[in-house]
This record gives C-alpha cells, sequence and structure tokens, in this order.
C-alpha cells in the first residue's frame, strides 16, 4: 500500500480558513453610500451592515426613554437595551429614518462610550461571516479609519450639498408633509458638522481611500465605477502575493 506523506504546510494553508473580504464606505448622509454599500454587497454576496442604524436605534432608544441624547447617562441604558434586542430586521425599521432620530444619531454618536460599546458588534460582524459568505461591507462614517482600517477597499462618498438635500428630501416628503427641501439642507448641514467636527472618530475620508463624487452620477454608474476598482484592487492584491 502506498502511504502519502503531505508536507505539513500545504495541509496548514488547505484548512485555515479564507480570509474574508471587508469593504468599507463612508461619507456624508445622503451622499449615496448606503444604496453603494448595499449594491456591492447584493452583486458580490456579501453580507451588509448599514452601521448608522446601530447609532440612529440607540438615538430612538433615547427618545422613547424620554432622555437627552447628548447626555450620557441617558444613552447608557439605551445602549443596553439595543445591543441585547439588536437584528438586521430591526436595523431596517422606518422607525429609525424619522428627520428627529437623524439628529438624535449624531448627538449619541459624539459620545464615547456609545462609539466604544457600538465597536465591537461592528467588527464582529466584519470578521465573522458564516463560511459560504465571501466578505462583508459596512458603510458609516469611521469605518476605513476606525472600525475596519485594514478593510481590503475603501470608498469615501460625496455629493454636492444641495444635491445631497433633494435627495433626502424626496425620500422624507411622503411621511414628512411639513418638511421644505431647505430646512433638510439645514439639518443635514448642522449634522455633517457634528459628525466631522466630534472629538473622537470625526467623519473623515481614510488616507487609502477612494473618493467617489455621486453628484452627476446615477446609482447604476456608481456601482459600476466602484465594483471596477474591488475588482482591480483584489485582482491587485492577490498578484502581489502570487
Ligand atoms: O449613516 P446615517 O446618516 O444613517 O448615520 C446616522 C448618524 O450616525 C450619523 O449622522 C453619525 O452621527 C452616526 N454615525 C457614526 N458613525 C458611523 C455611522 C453613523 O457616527 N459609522
Amino acid at each position: 500500500m502506498l502511504t502519502v506523506t503531505l508536507p505539513q504546510t500545504d495541509i496548514a494553508q488547505e484548512s485555515a480558513p479564507r480570509r474574508k473580504i471587508v469593504i468599507a464606505v463612508d461619507g456624508p448622509a445622503a451622499s449615496g453610500k448606503g444604496t453603494l454599500a448595499r449594491k456591492i454587497a447584493e452583486r458580490l454576496g456579501y453580507a451588509y451592515l448599514d452601521t448608522g442604524a446601530l447609532y440612529r436605534a440607540v438615538a430612538l432608544a433615547v427618545l422613547e426613554i424620554g432622555g437627552d441624547p447628548s447626555d450620557i447617562e441617558d444613552a447608557r441604558p439605551a445602549i443596553d437595551i439595543v445591543l441585547r434586542n439588536m437584528t438586521l430586521e430591526l436595523l431596517a425599521s422606518p422607525a429609525l429614518r424619522q428627520p428627529e432620530v437623524s439628529a438624535a444619531a449624531s448627538k449619541v454618536a459624539a459620545l464615547p462610550e456609545v462609539r466604544k460599546a457600538l465597536l465591537a458588534f461592528q467588527r464582529d460582524f466584519a470578521e465573522n461571516q458564516p463560511a459560504d459568505v465571501g466578505g462583508a461591507v459596512l458603510d458609516g462614517r469611521d469605518i476605513g479609519t476606525v472600525v475596519c482600517p485594514d478593510a481590503d477597499v475603501k470608498f469615501f462618498v460625496t455629493a454636492k450639498a444641495e444635491e445631497r438635500a433633494r435627495r433626502r428630501f424626496l425620500e422624507l416628503k411622503r411621511r414628512h408633509p411639513q418638511l421644505t427641501q431647505e430646512t433638510v439642507l439645514e439639518d443635514m448641514l448642522q449634522r455633517d458638522r457634528r459628525d466631522s467636527g466630534r472629538a473622537i472618530a470625526p467623519a473623515q475620508p481614510a488616507e487609502d481611500a477612494y473618493l467617489l463624487d455621486t453628484t452627476d452620477l446615477s446609482p447604476e454608474a456608481v456601482l459600476d465605477a466602484a465594483i471596477a476598482t474591488v475588482r482591480g484592487k483584489l485582482v491587485a492584491a492577490t498578484d502581489a502575493v502570487k
């Protein structure tokens, strides 16, 4: 009988789980980052996490208990509620999209204890997908800089403020007829300032992020450009290790 002895290194490589791909998509409100991230995930069969929904969920819980979203004493029980009850379905709830929740989300997001509590969940999502899922796409403000600084591909999605306000107004106007495009723009700029001006994990592009300005592009054109970048980056990375 012939026995074949495989070199130890080959066995180790074969049984080692393949590293998952992580794609970070950051950018300001209504820049198109959420649509892009979701579509990249759909196209590549990856898992998708809208990290803004986590901050929105904490904010909604604070508002529901009548608390102040800038006060950590009020946010602390809300973090607990969210971490204990969170499911991907809950994170997709339309209740999280209300304008007062958007404003409150950027207030709780400036509290270091809130960010720290949500960080572990986000990293776990990025790193621990089932064997048959090739990777994860996360969108937010600090994915490429803080949550997943080693992400394989990073995008920072922007668009002119007026165009972002136009898009957000179209999304909101049916449920919130009292809004005008001007008030949406004002609220958005205020939120942008809070997000990029805060001391901890300010919203800013990672040094190695690809900038995508979506002002004059259709969602399909943005997706095609992003997928071409992802493929180019991953092929270059594979060639580099050959
Ligand atoms: O992305 P979205 O607009 O839903 O995020 C709501 C708020 O959550 C943002 O204005 C920001 O303050 C906060 N956020 C954050 N870091 C993330 C995602 C969202 O600070 N990674």
